[in-house]
């Protein structure tokens, strides 16, 4: 607590001699990179703290220590937004092709942003010239193959001159907010392991809090917190028990190790990782996140008979100076659907449904409850079923606060594959949700996937890759059942939450599937991309859509508004999964047309629309398999280590899902090549984003994949072929 009162004191004669007065700055001048005794990105405790007297702003990527992504700016309104020419008015080409998820953080007329592979850029918002850029320079081959869900990073943290990032590989790194160069970088993983980082580092009272990935790979979850200044490492808290023989690192360890059976948990790391919220609250001085899936996801595997596998999907508070246990509360107990809650968690002060106004942190995670508890005590307000779909449990008793569970969902224990819903995807995953203040709602991106759930029956550990445990395709005849889903059906919308009302109010439907971050504004507006490749704004108060420009991308980010030039301007990075159906690659750099996108009113400058010079448009590919010859043994373990090495970016049942990012490997001319599919298998295309699996397959494992795909575009074949033949 010292050090946080010394760095205020340190702060003040700064805060002073910049000009944040109670007024949104107007003038361009004003709005010029100010001069901070701090430096570039001069954010600090009491600018965050006081960030609704700044609205230009946008200071960290949830704006500020709320994390309701709520802009008080309300120069763009619903009444206006059609009739001011709201317009592109800058953009920049980024030059990675993967999932771009970051929110921007923007201040004293600088916006930081992330891309894949942890890149960082500095822009100049007046015009979007380049200021920096920074290449932490992560072992691509390597760590492409360790990120479970791409190799993506969520955005920078801003402090005291400083630019904060999570590098895929594990480092926690400082960089000077003026030029870019490193200042200091730390490992907060042992490197050579299976951890990464794709989140937002989060800061307060001179600490940088950071959690890390891995869960689904052989990993023990734990946040940190280090010295902003040094990069020193501050206290560590691990968020599910390790080996009880060698004691136990708190009375939290103790009695989570009281809830696990066996001693596989511990041997394979138990997951539980923190890998995306994490949230400072300046009223009860605790920080609050969100654990992952337990490992492996099925549960007789990693805990025979049970057990609520404490803190295995819990929002779990502690003391944010020391690092100690206040309390948690488990969404998910004995987890063994990967329903990670690390989804985003805001603060706010709602008026309660008894009339009492409550300090609340609210959350819905992947499993289909949306949270209310009370932030200082941890005790759950209310847990309301926010997609109707959700069948893994009925209702949630308030009570017990426990779920009254589905009886055919706990599919290792009986030994019965099931159908559930929904699937590891989540109603809700990472992607941003608002808040409105204004309107009382959050509003949500959902999306709604099932999934037959089925167990391993000869579980062996695999020290390089994935060991959820699962057999992904135990259940599949599932699905041909009557009343049984669609399978790989998957449909999304925007949902307008009343939170105290528990209560969906209105729903808006995408066109195409996919989530997209959100934004909601005191103009009684919300903003978001869409995976058809466009950027839209709604009414936020009935969902009516106001108006809408072009994005050449699907988008996953959220949006951030700030005020530059006397301008309410909004940005959004876009670029994700492949491109949005029927439109074509128009960037140099990036095959998705990934771009940090700035629209303002009078904004008059447009996408390219044509391929750049030197690129040509692929011609559809006929599918030619060789004949398959590999025997059914062969193709049946294919099916198997596809589904746990391949699926996740080539699609379940080698059939991408649309707009993947990676190709359909049944038209690949490597089915042909045993050794160059070998080859690539192994690294040789990783500088193109195919990640090496060398490390990861058993031997043969590679043989058996081709094997298996080349029956698999045999079938197509041959439902192409009875298709022409029917017409
Ligand atoms: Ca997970």
């Amino acid at each position: 607590m010292r050090r946080y009162l010394m760095a205020l004191a340190v702060a003040a004669p700064a805060l002073l001699a910049s000009c944040h007065t109670e007024a949104p700055v107007k003038t361009a001048e004003a709005a010029a990179p100010m001069k901070h005794e701090m430096g570039a990105a001069a954010v600090d405790q009491q600018r965050l703290l006081n960030a609704d007297k700044e609205p230009g702003s946008w200071l960290a990527a949830g704006r500020d220590y709320n994390e309701q992504r709520f802009s008080p700016l309300k120069q763009i309104d619903d009444k206006n937004i059609g009739s001011i020419n709201l317009g592109l008015s800058w953009y920049a080409d980024i030059d990675t092709e993967r999932g771009q998820e970051s929110t921007p953080v923007i201040v004293d007329g600088v916006m930081y942003l992330t891309t894949a592979w942890s890149l960082v850029k500095a822009y100049d918002v007046h015009t979007g010239k380049l200021l920096w850029e920074y290449d932490p320079k992560v072992d691509r081959e390597k760590k492409g193959a360790d990120a479970c869900c791409d190799v993506v990073n969520r955005g920078v943290a801003a402090w005291h001159g400083k630019i904060y990032l999570g590098a895929l590989d594990g480092r926690l790194i400082a960089l000077d907010g003026k030029t870019g160069k490193e200042v200091w970088s730390t490992w907060t993983v042992p490197q050579d392991s299976h951890y990464t980082i794709t989140a937002v580092p989060r800061i307060a009272n001179g600490k940088v809090f950071i959690g890390n990935a891995g869960a689904e790979y052989d990993v023990r979850g734990y946040v940190s917190a280090y010295d902003a200044e040094t990069g020193k490492l501050d206290w560590k808290w691990y968020t599910v028990p390790g080996d009880p023989s060698k004691g136990f690192e708190n009375k939290a360890m103790e009695r989570a190790a009281k809830t696990w059976n066996g001693d596989k948990y511990w041997q394979l790391g138990g997951g539980g990782t923190v890998w995306d919220t994490f949230v400072y609250d300046p009223k009860t001085n605790m920080v609050y996140f969100g654990t992952g899936n337990g490992l492996s996801w099925a549960q007789e595997i990693r805990s025979p008979g049970g057990g609520d596998n404490l803190y295995v999907s819990s929002i779990v508070a502690l003391d944010a100076d020391t690092g100690e246990y206040k309390w948690h509360y488990q969404e998910t107990p004995g987890d063994e659907w990967d329903y990670d809650n690390t989804n985003p968690i805001m603060l706010a002060d709602l008026k309660w449904r008894d009339g009492q106004m409550r300090h609340v942190v609210m959350q819905a995670p992947k499993q289909g409850f949306f949270y209310i508890l009370d932030a200082k005590t941890g005790k759950l307000l209310s847990a309301d079923k926010y997609v109707p779909e959700t069948n893994w449990a009925d209702h949630i008793d308030l009570k017990t606060g426990r779920p009254v569970e589905n009886p055919k969902a706990r599919y290792s224990e009986s030994g019965k594959p099931a159908i559930i819903i929904p699937a590891a995807l989540g109603m809700h995953n990472w992607h941003p949700m608002a808040y409105s203040p204004l309107t009382g709602y959050v509003y949500i991106p959902i999306t709604i996937s099932s999934a037959a759930y089925g167990a391993q029956k000869d579980f062996k550990y695999n020290p390089n890759g994935w060991n959820t445990g699962m057999d992904f395709t135990a259940g599949a005849s599932l699905f041909k059942q009557p009343g049984a889903p669609k399978q790989g059906n998957i449909t999304s919308y925007i949902l307008a939450w009343d939170p105290v009302k528990g209560k969906e109010a209105f729903r808006i439907p995408n066109e195409e599937y996919g989530a997209s971050g959100l934004l909601a504004t005191a103009g009684n507006l919300i903003f978001s991309g869409n995976h058809k490749g466009e950027f839209v704004a709604y009414n936020a108060t009935t969902g009516e859509r106001l108006w809408s420009a072009p994005t050449g991308a699907r988008v996953v980010a959220a949006p951030a508004t700030f005020e530059a030039d006397g301008k309410q301007q909004i940005a959004i990075l876009v670029g994700a999964r492949g491109l949005p159906p029927g439109q074509k690659r128009t960037s140099a750099v990036s095959a998705n047309n990934s771009r940090i996108l700035v629209f303002a009113s009078g904004g008059t400058a447009s996408l390219p629309t044509a391929m750049p010079a030197g690129l040509s448009v692929p011609t559809a590919a006929k599918i030619n398999p060789p004949l398959l010859t590999a025997n059914n043994e062969t193709v049946a373990g294919g099916e198997q280590a596809y589904g746990q090495n391949c699926a996740v970016c080539h699609g379940r049942n080698a059939v991408p899902a649309a707009g993947a990012t990676a190709p359909d490997l049944r038209y690949s001319g490597l089915l042909r090549d045993a050794a160059m599919f070998k080859k690539v298998v192994d690294g040789e295309r990783a500088a193109q984003g195919m990640p090496s699996f060398k490390a990861i397959l058993r031997d043969g494992d590679a043989d058996n994949i081709m094997a298996y795909v080349i029956k698999r575009a045999n079938d197509e074949k041959a439902a192409q072929e009875a298709a022409a033949a029917a017409n």
